[in-house]
């Protein structure tokens, strides 16, 4: 082992989207394979790999304010920025004290070497640790199908930062869902930028669903998030399998169709309705999940209130809100009528409340009735978990229910989810 040396403790921290967090995934396992000792962002650390998120200002806002906590937790660590926001203004985060390397989306997946390229860690002082990649038993992994967008929403910035769509092959996806399985992961989120466009060499995602099912012995299978238009009978009827999570995220963005155009999204809400039906034919207790921007430019309140009602009528299971954020170098940053600060504020109020009612209506469904749940940590003995549609659930036990699915019968509405009880 290490013959003078010490490991070199590498710590994560990932903002964004679930493709974010996939990849953070990937290069800690890279930095294990260099080497290094991966510990938690709260412990001690030499080196502070931060994937960023460029999605909005409150994103660019919270990459700095990481930065600036962890070099006052370890002033004397090398801090990285990697990700989308190192790939638009990588020259504002290397100006951020302990920051010594701000790197982009295309090279962030070699940076173990970059650090010993640029001097910042010596290769003498790397040895390799016990344990290696899987070491820690963990409930849900993600796995990175896809990356780039090929669609140019309007105010959006990631096919400027992250490219044009390229796709995984299948059988790199099976070798790495077939590796998690036999580190003891149950569950597997299939992730990417704009996975319902996943082609390789003309497999597409509803074939590649269909292998992964055949080819790997995963208990649950998630999607990360689709768009309507990508919702086919054909894929849909790919539920009949149980060990496909009965939970669909589609980004709705507005509910009102003259915003949706300006949004330059490719679809109108009678297709989005359309999707939901067709889904529920299916998978009758599916929940669906959606994001809204509130407040995007021109957004008037007889559009507001369309889309307002539009998303009451779906009933979702959840709605992320976000206000809407310019981004430089977008069309919808200069288009015209840009919302006042104060009425999105106004607006995301609003949704926030219908989010917070649709969840409490989807949720109640659910009293009384039984959902198996992966229960993935504790606190203070109160143990919290999802099913498979996507509800959290908690529950009180002294056992360690890690890793662990569980019939439960739930009870009542707790919190942002239901409590339940283990039923034996
Ligand atoms: S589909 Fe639209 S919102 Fe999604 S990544 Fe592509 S451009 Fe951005």
């Amino acid at each position: 082992m290490s013959k003078g040396t010490r490991t070199i403790r590498a710590a994560f921290d990932t903002l964004g989207c679930k493709l974010n967090q996939a990849e953070a995934e990937s290069l800690s396992e890279k930095f294990v394979q260099a080497g290094y000792q991966v510990v938690a962002p709260d412990d001690e650390f030499d080196v502070y790999i931060l994937n960023t998120c460029t999605v909005t200002h409150i994103a660019d806002r919270k990459a700095r304010h990481l930065l600036r906590m962890a070099h006052r937790r370890n002033p004397g660590a090398v801090l990285v920025a990697a990700g989308c926001y190192a790939e638009h203004a990588a020259s504002d985060l290397i100006k951020i004290d302990g920051v010594r390397l701000a790197v982009g989306n295309h090279e962030k997946m070699s940076l173990p070497q970059l650090l010993i390229e640029s001097g910042l860690v010596s290769s003498d002082g790397l040895v390799v640790t016990a344990g290696g990649v899987g070491a820690n038993l963990r409930t849900r992994s993600f796995i990175s199908i896809q990356d780039g967008c090929n669609n140019f929403c309007s105010y959006c910035i990631v096919p400027y930062v992250r490219g044009r769509e390229k796709s995984v092959s299948p059988g790199m996806i099976i070798k790495e869902i077939s590796e998690k399985v036999s580190c003891g992961y149950r569950e597997v989120v299939l992730t990417g930028t704009e996975i319902g466009s996943y082609n390789y060499d003309g497999l597409t995602l509803e074939s590649l669903i269909d292998i992964i099912l055949k080819e790997t012995t995963v208990e649950r299978l998630r999607l990360s998030s689709l768009q309507p238009q990508e919702i086919t009978p054909g894929l849909i009827a790919l539920w009949k399998n149980g060990r496909l999570c009965s939970h669909f995220h589609m980004s709705l963005q507005s509910g009102s169709d003259t915003v949706l155009k300006r949004m330059r999204r490719l679809y109108t809400t009678a297709d989005y309705l359309g999707a939901v039906s067709l889904i529920r034919s299916v998978a009758g207790e599916a929940a669906i999940t959606t994001d809204i921007i509130a407040g995007f430019p021109g957004e008037s309140d007889q559009e507001f209130s369309e889309g307002h009602d539009f998303c009451k009528q779906i009933g979702f299971a959840r709605i992320h809100v976000f206000s809407y954020s310019k981004r430089r170098g977008t069309a919808a940053s200069i288009m015209p009528d840009q919302i006042s600060p104060q009425v999105k504020k106004k607006r995301s109020d609003i949704m926030l409340k219908l989010a917070e009612d649709s969840a409490a209506a989807f949720h109640s469904n659910y009293i009384g009735k039984n959902l198996r749940v992966l229960w993935e940590q504790a606190d203070n003995g109160i143990w919290s978990g999802y099913s498979a549609n996507y509800i959290k659930v908690y529950t009180e036990s002294d056992s360690d229910l890690t890793n662990v699915i569980s019939n439960v019968s739930v009870e009542r509405l707790y919190g942002d989810g239901v409590w339940g009880e283990i039923k034996l």
